[in-house]
């Protein structure tokens, strides 16, 4: 049971669509982001406007593609969804630029994957609202202009620091997505279990909560799991007991820490006596990227409290050891 599998099944799709805010007004907590967006949104409609580009990066699952969404929702504009490794060749960006209707927001997930080639002809494009497009091979080869509406492209990327300068540069609203706290993602679970007209009680949306990895889709999958249980075992409705029983049944860490977080903070114990470790050694000891560990895992682990970044690189906590139930004792250096 991997609940952080991002391949998703079409049902699961189909779940989170269902239970993604569309405004917002009911897009719950990342405040100063929604703050700044609420207002460039404004002005942009005022103004009658392409809103400028924006680049939204963080973590997966934590509402990039629904923010997206409710932008263009929000500019009363059309939608197109996209991303990085389906635009693979030059003509296939072409195709989805010539069909926006002005204004229209163009969406592109892990735009970190877009080939080179493909992202030289999104520069133009972002800039000057224009393609040059090469047909033809040999000494007939030509280039033609191609002018597109005025549009607004929300990139959305889990890993910043692979996006080359020029790109980044062309964007001016850069937001960066935080990991949530309990109490907004509890209230996330109560929306959603209102949609989805399971009654959920308050503590029971907490002990979900506590347990998501800071995630609204961690807490949504959950939700989903627990109700199965509550349907089968229980009443029908979700309350504290059954949250637990679920969740122990699915066998949910109780900080919600899944099994790469783990395997980070084991390796740190058992490789190199709890740290400090450079980011590069651990990344080598688990088979692991290291900006995937830098931006995806370690974030979590540091909010969390399991683990510091130190200048002489990282360290567990004592929460750590005490989570994986090693003694810090028998491990730190003699
Ligand atoms: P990825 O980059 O992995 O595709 P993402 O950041 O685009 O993830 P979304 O697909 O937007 O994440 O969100 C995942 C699920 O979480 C959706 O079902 C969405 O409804 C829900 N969700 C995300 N953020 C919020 C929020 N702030 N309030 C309520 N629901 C949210």
């Amino acid at each position: 049971f991997d609940i952080r599998d991002h391949q998703l099944t079409s049902k699961e799709r189909d779940f989170e669509n269902a239970l993604r805010p569309l405004n917002f007004e009911d897009f719950s907590g990342q405040d100063k982001v929604v703050d700044n967006l609420r207002i460039f949104v404004k002005a942009a409609r005022l103004r009658g406007e392409a809103l400028d580009h924006v680049l939204l990066h963080g973590p997966p699952g934590l509402g990039k593609t629904t923010l997206s969404n409710i932008i263009a929702n929000e500019l009363r504009v059309g939608f197109k969804v996209t991303s990085g490794p389906v635009l693979d060749k030059p003509g296939d960006l072409a195709g989805v630029l010539t069909s926006l209707e002005p204004n229209d927001v163009l969406f592109i997930d892990e735009i970190h994957r877009l080939s080179p080639v493909v992202e030289e002809y999104l520069y133009s494009a972002m800039e000057d609202y224009r393609i040059d497009i090469m047909i033809d091979k040999g000494p007939s080869a030509r280039s033609i202009q191609i002018d597109l509406s005025p549009f607004t492209l929300v990139g959305a990327t889990t890993r910043s620091g692979l996006l080359t300068a020029p790109l980044r540069a062309r964007f001016g609203i850069n937001l960066h997505l935080e990991y949530y706290d309990d109490d907004i993602l509890s209230n996330i679970i109560r929306r959603s279990a209102s949609i989805l007209d399971v009654p959920c009680s308050v503590p029971a949306a907490s002990e979900i909560a506590s347990r998501s990895r800071g995630t609204p889709r961690i807490a949504n999958a959950l939700l989903r799991r627990v109700r199965d249980f509550a349907q089968v075992k229980g009443s029908g409705s979700i309350d504290t007991e059954i949250a637990q029983y679920a969740l122990e049944a699915l066998n949910i860490d109780k900080y919600g820490l899944d099994e790469i977080d783990n395997k980070i903070l084991c390796t740190i114990i058992d490789k190199f006596n709890g740290g400090p470790v450079g980011l590069t050694t651990i990344a080598t000891a688990l088979g692991e990227d290291a900006g995937t560990i830098e931006e995806v895992y370690e974030p979590f682990l540091i909010k969390e409290g399991f683990m510091k970044r130190t200048p002489r690189g990282r360290e567990v906590t004592e929460l750590a050891y005490k989570h994986l139930g090693r003694s810090l004792y028998n491990s730190q250096k003699t």
